[in-house]
């Protein structure tokens, strides 16, 4: 795995080298690898392109099995994968190797999909005719994904664009890289014929630029900014889309809810894995009467976490994954209270037992909606709360805002439940449940600016990952 990139069959070494340093401890190396000229990135799209036709026409049940063979090596090293995650990300242990679990469920699922049926039929208005409509692979697949999730959102990429026949060439988060060149060795080792799969380490924009303009299609994760370059991009070559972007995730607790079970959900959504998740909870918007009982035990939650090296077995909250981040998080709790924010928990930097971007969680209360806290991401382990009158008001202030990725409600009356299900905006709803930790057989996704185009897991999977095609047959003429 000579300079990490592997290019048609190939392990391949670019002219720029970089390091990666663990976030627990900014004094240790994790990984060296190299990027690669632009050149290299269009020999990888060439090679997938070479490569796709064979693997949309490859017999079925051995697509599966090879699938199936990745999942099952992806298990058996989840501990590897996990600890290198953690290394390099700093995701604590259990999240590193849980999120590998994760990675080998999607493999499993999409092995799965190879199998299903596809494709209708349906009776013809013309006399002896009748139509079919089919799915054929939408063809080479350029993945590029960021540093949240280094092993599960790359793995869920690849393994639904393989499943339905396409090529794909990943570029990973220069960040992170090292669990995608995990995922390029067991996919040789499963199998995968040379090109089918392509890894491509490189600058978001020059790299990204050729992949977008020489895919058929590009599934991308990241922030919103960048989303709408990718998008503006690939319209010059009408490139299908599909983006999965950032988020501003809001939990409504109504005064009926259940203090312990609204505290437990509201804590874990924004602050577990350091507050780095796209569905993380951002904005607590709390109605009157359960106001004050709520933020004293939420405080008390953020102030007893133990926040470490995200190797150290006690740890619950790991480190924020790099140094921007960081500064933006410290950053973005200053800029909180010059707007008026008062601090009930955290936002300060932790002095940890290494030299690590360790930073409290932190909970800003007496926020207003339309405050710059509550519009833009912060994507760490900050969370604001809104105290509003009613579920009227709460409804109102969780729309507005314009991310509408993912949004919860804690409530023991159905009633409100169901009303602020269907009344929020967001792409995702939870009822009793953190905004954060959803399931791999469903849609994932938000609506714009949060997300574009067909979402990319479960069900919907088929929807991008395949094209269709509608047939016309006069059998009266056969
Ligand atoms: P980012 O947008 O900075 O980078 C994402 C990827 O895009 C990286 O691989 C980067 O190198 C690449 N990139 C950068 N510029 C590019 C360009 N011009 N063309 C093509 N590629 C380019 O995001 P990040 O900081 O790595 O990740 C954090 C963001 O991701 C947050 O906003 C978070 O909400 C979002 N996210 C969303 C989801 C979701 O499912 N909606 C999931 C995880 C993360």
């Amino acid at each position: 795995m000579k300079g990490a990139n592997y290019i048609d069959g190939r392990w391949v070494e670019g002219a720029v080298p970089f390091e990666t340093v663990n976030p627990s401890d900014l004094d240790e190396t994790v990984g060296s690898y190299t990027k690669v000229s632009e050149e290299d990135v269009r020999a990888a799209m060439a090679a997938a392109r070479r490569a796709q036709p064979a693997w949309g026409a490859f017999n079925m049940q051995a697509r599966a099995d090879i699938l199936l063979k990745a999942a099952e090596i992806i298990k058996a090293r989840a501990q590897d994968i996990g600890l290198l995650l953690s290394r390099e990300e700093g995701k604590t242990l259990p999240e590193g190797v849980g999120e590998a679990l994760r990675a080998a469920q999607c493999f499993q699922y999409a092995a799965g999909d190879v199998v299903r049926a596809q494709g209708e039929w349906y009776n013809s208005m013309r006399d002896g005719f009748n139509v079919l409509v089919t799915r054929e692979p939408v063809g080479v697949v350029a993945a590029i994904t960021p540093w949240n999730f280094p092993i599960a959102l790359p793995s869920w990429k690849v393994a639904g664009a393989l499943a339905y026949g396409n090529s794909v060439v990943l570029k990973p988060s220069s960040f992170v890289p090292g669990c995608a060149v995990m995922l390029a060795q067991i996919l040789e080792e499963a199998g995968v014929p040379a090109g089918v799969f392509n890894l491509v380490m490189g600058d978001g924009r020059a790299t990204g630029n050729v992949m977008i303009d020489e895919a058929d299609a590009l599934t991308f994760t990241g922030g919103t900014a960048t989303g709408r370059t990718v998008l503006a991009r690939a319209a010059e070559t009408m490139t299908k889309c599909q983006l999965e972007l950032g988020g501003k995730n809001a939990l409504v607790v109504l005064d009926d809810a259940d203090l312990d079970l609204a505290v437990d959900i509201a804590s874990n959504g924004a602050w577990i894995q350091t507050g780095q998740r796209c569905t993380g909870t951002e904005r607590l918007i709390v109605t009157r009467g359960i106001h004050d009982a709520f933020v004293e035990r939420m405080a008390k939650v953020a102030a007893s976490y133990r926040v470490g090296h995200a190797l150290d077995a006690d740890t619950q909250i790991g480190p924020v994954a790099n140094v921007q981040q960081f500064n933006e998080n410290l950053q973005f709790v200053a800029d909180a209270k010059a707007e008026g924010a008062q601090v009930a928990a955290g936002g300060g930097a932790v002095e940890g037992r290494t030299r690590g971007l360790f930073m409290a969680p932190a909970l800003l209360i007496g926020t207003k909606a339309g405050w710059r806290c509550n519009q833009h991401e912060s994507f760490g382990p900050i969370a604001s709360v809104i105290m509003v009158d009613d579920l009227d008001e709460a409804i109102h202030a969780a729309n507005a805002c314009q991310y509408k990725l993912s949004s919860g409600i804690a409530t023991t009356s159905l009633k409100n439940a169901e009303r602020f299900r269907k009344a929020s905006q967001a792409g995702m709803v939870t009822v009793n449940a953190p905004t954060a930790g959803l399931e791999y057989h469903v849609p994932l996704g938000g609506r714009a600016p949060s997300g574009y185009g067909p979402r990319e897991t479960g069900t919907a999977a088929a929807d991008f990952f395949t094209e269709s095609k509608t047939s016309y047959i006069n059998h009266g003429a056969i």
